[in-house]
C-alpha cells in the first residue's frame, strides 16, 4: 500500500480564494502588521511569503523590520502602537525574538482581538475552553487538512510527538475537541515507538528527521508530519522516513503539506481579526 499524499497546497491555494472573496466584499482590506526583529534568514523568507500571501488574498500587510540589537521596550511600544491603530487588524511578532527580548512579554502585550497567531494566554485559554478565538494556525491548518480528506478523529486515538506551545500542545487540544483520545509524546516519553504503534492518526513535531521509522507506525494509520528538517543533503524533510509512506493511508508530504496550511490559516485569522474588530459594520 502507499499512501495518498495530503495536498495541503491545492487545500491552501482554496482557502486563499475563499479569503479574497470575502475581502473584496469588505470597505477596506483588512490589514496585517508583520514585525520581524532581526535578520535570522528563515525568518526573512517566512515574512516574504506572508507578504505575497497578503497581496494575493486583497490583504493590506505592513512590514515592520527591526534591527537584532533592537531592545524589548522599543519592540513593546510597536507593539502598543499597533495595538492603538484602528486601521491594523491583526498583529503577528516573528517568532524567534533575539536573546534580549521576552517573548512571553511581547506575545502577552499583542491585543487578543489583533493576535493573528492565536499565542496571547487569553486566546490560549479559549482554546483549551473549547471557545476559540484565534487558533494557532499551524494546528488549525492540520485539522483543515483532516477535514478536506474526510477523516473523522471522532473516536480515534491520536499520538501527537511534541509538546511546544507552538504546536504540539495545541495541536492536540485540537485533537481533542475533535474527540480523539489523545496522547502527547516529548523526549521524556519512555517508549516513543511503542505509543506510535498505538495511533490511528500520528502527528509529528519533533523537528527530527528520521525519528518516525515505518515500524512505529499502525498499518493504515494517518501520518501528519508537521516538521520542517534539513536532511543530510540539503533538502527539506519531515521527521517521517520515506518508508511511513508503505505503511500509512495518508501521510502529509515535506514540502506541500502542512507548511502551506500554515500560511493559509493566517490569512483566515486576518480575515476574521477584521471581521471581529469590525463586527457588523462590514
Ligand atoms: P520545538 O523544538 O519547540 O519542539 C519540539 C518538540 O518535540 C519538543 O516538545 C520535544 O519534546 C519533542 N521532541 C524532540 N525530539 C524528540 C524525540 N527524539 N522524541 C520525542 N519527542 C521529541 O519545535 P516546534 O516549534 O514545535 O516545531 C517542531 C517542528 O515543526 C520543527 O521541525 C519546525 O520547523 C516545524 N514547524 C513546522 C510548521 C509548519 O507550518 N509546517 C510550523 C511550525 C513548526
Amino acid at each position: 500500500m502507499s499512501a495518498v499524499l495530503m495536498d495541503g497546497k491545492a487545500l491552501a491555494r482554496d482557502i486563499r480564494a475563499a479569503v479574497k472573496e470575502k475581502c473584496l466584499t469588505m470597505k477596506t482590506p483588512p490589514t496585517l502588521a508583520v514585525v520581524l526583529v532581526g535578520d535570522d534568514p528563515a525568518s526573512a523568507i517566512y515574512v516574504r511569503h506572508k507578504a505575497a500571501d497578503c497581496a494575493e488574498c486583497g490583504i493590506r500587510c505592513l512590514d515592520y523590520t527591526l534591527g537584532g540589537d533592537t531592545t524589548e521596550q522599543r519592540l513593546l511600544s510597536l507593539v502598543d502602537e499597533l495595538n492603538e491603530r484602528a486601521d491594523v487588524d491583526a498583529i503577528l511578532v516573528q517568532l524567534p525574538l533575539p536573546p534580549q527580548i521576552r517573548e512571553n512579554v511581547v506575545l502577552e502585550r499583542i491585543d487578543p482581538r489583533k493576535d493573528a497567531d492565536g499565542f496571547h494566554p487569553d486566546n490560549v485559554g479559549r482554546m483549551l475552553q473549547f471557545a476559540p478565538r484565534f487558533l494557532p494556525c499551524t494546528s488549525a491548518g492540520i485539522l483543515a487538512l483532516l477535514r478536506r480528506y474526510e477523516i473523522d478523529p471522532d473516536g480515534k486515538h491520536c499520538v501527537v510527538i511534541g509538546r511546544s506551545n507552538i504546536v504540539g500542545k495545541p495541536t492536540a487540544v485540537l485533537m481533542l475537541q475533535a474527540h480523539a483520545t489523545v496522547t502527547i509524546c516529548h523526549t521524556h516519553t519512555a517508549d516513543l515507538a511503542a505509543q506510535c504503534r498505538q495511533a490511528d492518526i500520528l502527528i509529528s513535531a519533533a523537528g527530527r528527521a528520521g525519528l518516525v521509522r515505518a515500524d512505529m507506525v499502525k498499518e493504515g494509520a494517518v501520518v501528519i508530519d508537521v516538521a520542517m528538517n534539513r536532511g543530510e543533503d540539503g533538502r527539506l524533510c519531515g521527521d517521517a522516513e520515506p518508508a511511513v509512506a508503505e505503511k500509512a493511508s495518508f501521510l502529509t508530504p515535506v514540502p506541500g503539506g502542512v507548511g502551506p496550511m500554515t500560511r493559509a490559516m493566517l490569512m483566515e485569522n486576518t480575515l476574521r481579526g477584521a471581521l471581529l474588530r469590525r463586527g457588523a459594520a462590514e
